[in-house]
């Protein structure tokens, strides 16, 4: 097994024929563009999830005929992929559900409906209290509607328990992907483990999804070790960044990530609970600095940092995004003054533009995190 672009490529591949199949036999499509969108809602009504937030560096240049250039580049990509109508996962979503999180994407999604449906849900600005779980419950109500008329199938509460335990079993097996990293040497590098957990397309086939990660669990644990360098957790903005990757294990591992796809969204639902409630309030712990306040992140890092044994954490920050980058000032503060080690925040887009300024500047903080390595290496 080799966890690569070919391996990735064959499963999409699979995927879209499976997902092809079932679209012309009338299933939906449902297109989300962030990880508060309960896709157990969509799977329940029959339907089929794609998440839509793309990093095609590509889709910018087209997407800037409507928005400004200096603006997040994961919705100018998300934008420009849609105008141009170059991504087959936007071209074949009948209808596109949106949360209102950043001022970013919710002026983009006004324009993107003229492309297609987009139904937008108002998601709360807090997590803290009864009042911000109730407005989102009756949001998530909502959208059970909005499927339901759409797919002309009621949800029925067992098919959404369902779809809670399949989604679960898929966190369990992100958390222990990423577990993997736990002992003194990583199983797997970051790249790697950024592929094993990725969804990669259309989510028509969960239980082919689950047998995957089991698969890659057990392929990891018999490869045995990588050889020690410094260890990284990677926090930030969503969308895997492959040149920070792969510029970081150029001299370290990333052992963790702490966003959306990663250790961020592994909330598990409460399955005796009722299910539109205990759907509202695990997604609703996402530690996404759209909240304000946002204390998880900062409890979740953490705790993440003393599980992994990291040296030091990296925050990967889009270009004008405000949300993560102005929060990155109290996170940096709170890494090294409160869990006690280096913190380093980049910015950078999906450009390879920057791409030997980033390298000088990791290189420069691994360098600085080698001797921790190396007192750790030697027990002291
Ligand atoms: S970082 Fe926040 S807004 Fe962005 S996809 Fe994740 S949960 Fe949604
Ligand atoms: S990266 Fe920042 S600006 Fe971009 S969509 Fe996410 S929260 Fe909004």
């Amino acid at each position: 097994m080799k966890l690569d672009d070919a391996y990735m490529d064959r499963i999409e591949q699979e995927l879209f024929a499976r997902t092809m199949v079932k679209k012309a036999e009338g299933t939906k499509v449902v297109g989300v563009y962030c990880a508060f969108t309960p896709r157990e809602l969509i799977v329940a009504a029959g339907g089929i999830p794609v998440a839509l937030c793309a990093s095609s560096n590509d889709a910018i240049l087209v997407a800037e005929q409507h928005l400004p250039r200096n603006f997040c580049p994961l919705v100018k990509s998300s934008y420009g992929l849609a105008l141009s109508d170059t991504c087959p996962y936007f071209h074949f979503s009948d209808l596109l559900v949106a949360d209102s999180t950043c001022e970013g994407k919710r002026k983009m999604y006004e324009i993107l409906s003229r492309i297609k449906p987009v139904h937008q849900l108002g998601l709360p600005q807090t997590a803290d209290g009864e009042q911000a779980l109730q407005i989102w419950v009756d949001e998530l109500y909502r959208l059970r509607a909005l499927l339901e008329d759409q797919t002309g199938s009621q949800i029925a509460d067992q098919n959404l328990r369902d779809a809670i335990k399949q989604y679960n079993r898929i966190r369990e097996l992100i958390t222990a992907t990423y577990a993997l990293n736990k002992g003194e040497v990583p199983l797997l590098s970051g790249c790697e483990a950024s592929i094993a957990v990725d969804p990669i397309g259309f989510e028509v086939d969960l239980p082919s999804f689950i047998q995957r990660m089991e698969q890659v669990i057990e392929w990891a644990k018999k490869r045995g070790g990588l050889k020690p360098r410094p260890r990284i957790l990677l926090t930030g903005c969503p969308t895997t960044c492959k040149k920070v990757l792969e510029i970081i294990e150029e001299s370290a591992w990333v052992v963790a990530m702490e966003n959306c796809g990663g250790l961020k969204t592994v909330n598990i639902v409460e399955e005796d609970e009722e299910p539109m409630v205990a759907l509202a309030r695990a997604t609703l712990k996402i530690a996404c600095p759209c909240m304000t306040p946002n204390r998880l992140r900062f409890e979740l890092l953490a705790q993440l940092a003393d599980e992994y044994q990291v040296d030091g954490v990296v925050d990967l920050t889009w270009q004008a995004c405000h949300p993560f980058n102005i929060e990155s000032y109290s996170l940096g503060r709170f890494i090294q003054d409160e869990v006690g080690i280096p913190f380093l925040q980049i910015e950078t887009d999906y450009s390879e533009t920057d791409r030997s300024w980033l390298q000088v500047r990791i290189e420069a903080f691994v360098e600085m995190l080698m001797p921790l390595q190396r007192k750790q290496a030697a027990g002291l």
